[in-house]
Order: C-alpha cells, then structure tokens, then sequence
C-alpha cells in the first residue's frame, strides 16, 4: 500500500503529503529522514515537544504497572492532578474526560443542570462568533462557525451568539433575558484567527461582573490556551477572576488523549452519581501523562519560557514583516501567535515543507503558530530565516503571481 493511501479511512481531512517516523525536541522526522520544525505542536498538544526523555519514563513505569481500571474504583493518578489542577486554578474539583469536545460538552451539560435547578427551563448559553468548540452536537452548536455546522442540522436549542470583545452586547442581553443560564467563551480564540481581546484583564473582568450580578456562570474553554500556552498555566490568570467552569484538554497529556473540566463550588454542588460520566475518562495513563506534563512543566518554568520566547517571537515578526503590505496584522500572546494576511494563504501550509516548517493556517487567512513550549532561541531563529524565504515563494508565486 502506498503511504499516502487514505482509501480506507474516512475522507474527514485534507492531509498534506508528509507522513512522520519519529520526533525528538522541537523537531519531527519524515519517514525519508529530513527533518522539520514543528511549529504547530500537534495543534497546541505537543506541550513537552516530541520524545521527552522525562516524560517518555514515567508513561513507560506507567504502562507497566497499569493503563486502565475503571471510574467503579478510586484511581490514584486521577486523584493527584485533580488536586493538581485545583490547586493552580482554586476552583473546587475536576471531571475527567477524553479531548477538548469532550470537556466542553460537560461544561454545557453541567451549566443546564445548575439552571435546572433554578427552575430555568429554555435555558439559553451565549456564546461567541468565531468560536471553536468541537464536533460533537452541543459543542458544534456553540461553535460559531456556520461551514463547520452546515449540513448537520437541526443544531440544539439554546445557544445565542455575540461577537467576540463585545460587552454593551450582552449587557443588551441582560437587560431583556430571564433564561440565560452561562456565558461561553475561548479567552483568547484559536481556531478562529487567534483573536485576541483588546484588553484580556478588563474583558474578562467585565464579564465576571455581569455573571455575578445576572447569576449566570462563566465558562471558559481553555482547550487551546491552556498549559502554560500564554505565559500564565491558564489565561485567565492573565486577569484576577476566576471563572465557574473552565475546559481544558490538548496541552494537558501532552499527546496522550485527555479532556478535563474544571468547577467551582457552586457547580459542583448540583453534580451527583450518575449524572454524568465516561469509560476512559481519567484512567490512570491519561492522567499521569497528566502529572508528568504538569510536573515537567513547572519543574523547567517552561510557561515563563513561553512568554519569553512568545514576545520574541511576536517581535520579530513584528519587525520582519512590517513592510510586507499583504500583512494585516500579528498577534497573540506567549506561544499563541496568528499572523493574519490580506489574502487567502492557505498553500503557505504546504509550501512550508520545502522549506523544513510545519506551520498551519486557520481562518483562510492567519498562520497560526502553536509551538511545544520548550522552544528555544536558536529555533525561533531557524524559523525566522525559513519563514523569510518562505514569504518571498509565497510573493513570487501568489502576491505577484
Ligand atoms: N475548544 C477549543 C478552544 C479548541 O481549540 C478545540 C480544538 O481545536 C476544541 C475545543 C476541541 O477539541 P478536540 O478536538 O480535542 O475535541
């Protein structure tokens, strides 16, 4: 069978024809031996770069003692990156589940259930345009993203949509709605174009204030910034709230699938046996790949790195391509950048491979670059003189072509 033969797999994605042997750092290696800079990171998942030798061990020692039991028992690993968990956010306790959809998808059903008890019965969530929150039915719903929702119709009942860093909006809102129960949100937005607030610390702040003061709770996804994306372990302790259910997966096994959706007490009060649950969620292996991501992370200040090498990076972006007039704009926070252009620069993904760069593209028009925290100068450097002779084939074949 030829390597790029998918005849056997659903048609669900447009694959660039590359495929990968191993990893080691920031570099991934194709099955022909040229290697790559990886500065999508498995799309914000490869938190510890490829083949941690830290990280490696312990899911080794892991495997070997036990990968999977059941939630019918107590799981000691489980048990530790909760506390972990509770301890870095102070929020209350913690589910466990298998991805970012996953995570939400609880998030959802854990915020309806806290309006059902205050007798709401059409309960609505406002959500966000631009936002990205899974596939699955609810979370797909909540995404505002029309192509990725069109033909699976009907969507659920109960979602309302403003735009993103729009505040007098939901203020509108408060002032006219008795059935809101939530407020769902990615703090800074990845899928979509990696939108950033204007001013993360007031924005979310404004938020917080209209939640209390309306009885509705703040949901943050954090599926993407998370993990010390941002230069904080979550975004939002970029500001000084808290909110009351925050998602959080990718990043947090640093590959091994894991979702986790994070409460506060007043959420977690109305949960109880039974009312919600998963085979895999938090079994052992997940949850020590869980451990040893955090574990690794503080024990190197790799979120401290990410804001260092993030600003670095946005820097020399910023003065590298601030002539290029195909360049809207770029920007973003720790190692969560988007380089938005003027024109559709989706070939960008492929035409990267020739020059040893895995980048992605979102929103037809941001290069999105997503990097395992531990990169370092001497790659950012290496980037900046491939992406520089990246942009000029990009000039020559699409701006002047
Ligand atoms: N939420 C956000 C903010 C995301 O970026 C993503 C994935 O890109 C998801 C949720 C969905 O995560 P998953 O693909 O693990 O279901």
């Amino acid at each position: 069978m030829h390597k790029f033969d998918n005849s056997f797999l659903a048609n669900t994605y447009g694959r660039l024809p590359i495929s990968f042997s191993h990893g080691e750092g920031m570099w991934l290696y194709a099955e022909d031996g040229k290697k790559y800079l990886d500065m999508l990171g498995g799309v914000a998942v490869n938190t510890l770069g490829h083949s941690h030798p830290q990280f490696i061990a312990g899911l080794k020692d892991q495997i070997q003692k036990l990968i999977h039991t059941s939630n019918y028992y107590f799981i000691k690993e489980q048990q530790l990156l909760a506390k972990e968990l509770v301890s870095i956010t102070k929020m209350k306790s913690v589910f466990f589940s298998n991805s970012g959809c996953e995570a939400n998808e609880a998030a959802i059903k854990f915020a309806r259930l806290y309006g059902s008890k205050k007798k709401i019965t059409e309960p609505e969530i406002i959500v966000m345009e631009n936002s990205f929150h899974g596939r699955t039915m609810a979370t797909l719903t909540a995404t505002g993203n029309r192509k990725a929702q069109a033909g699976f119709e009907p969507l659920l009942k109960g979602f309302m949509r403003v735009a993103f860093d729009d505040i007098p909006s939901i203020q509108n809102i408060a002032k006219s709605k008795n059935n809101v129960i939530a407020i769902m949100l990615e703090p800074i937005q990845g899928e979509g174009g990696i939108n950033t607030p204007h001013n993360i610390e007031n924005y979310l702040a404004e938020l917080r204030k209209i939640c209390d003061e309306n009885d509705w709770l703040l949901i943050l996804d954090e599926v993407q910034t998370g993990i010390g994306r941002t230069g904080k372990f979550f975004a939002f302790q970029h500001s000084k709230i808290i909110p009351d259910i925050l998602s959080s997966a990718k990043g947090l096994g640093s590959g091994v699938p894991i979702g986790a959706t994070l409460i506060n007490e007043k959420v977690s009060n109305v949960i109880e046996p039974g009312k919600h649950g998963s085979t895999f969620g938090g079994n052992p292996l997940a949850c020590r790949a869980g451990n040893l991501t955090i574990k690794i992370l503080q024990d190197n200040k790799l979120q401290q790195n990410a804001m260092i090498m993030g600003k670095k990076l946005l820097n020399l972006l910023s003065m590298q391509l601030k002539s290029k007039g195909y360049i809207k704009e770029i920007r973003g926070l720790g190692l969560m950048i988007g380089i938005e252009f003027t024109v559709s620069c989706y070939q960008l993904m492929s035409m990267a491979l020739s020059k040893g760069l895995l980048i992605n593209v979102t929103s037809e028009r941001v290069v999105r670059l997503v990097p395992p925290l531990i990169i370092g100068e001497e790659e950012i450097s290496y980037f900046m003189q491939q992406f520089e002779l990246l942009l000029k084939d990009f000039e020559k074949e699409v701006v002047n072509g």
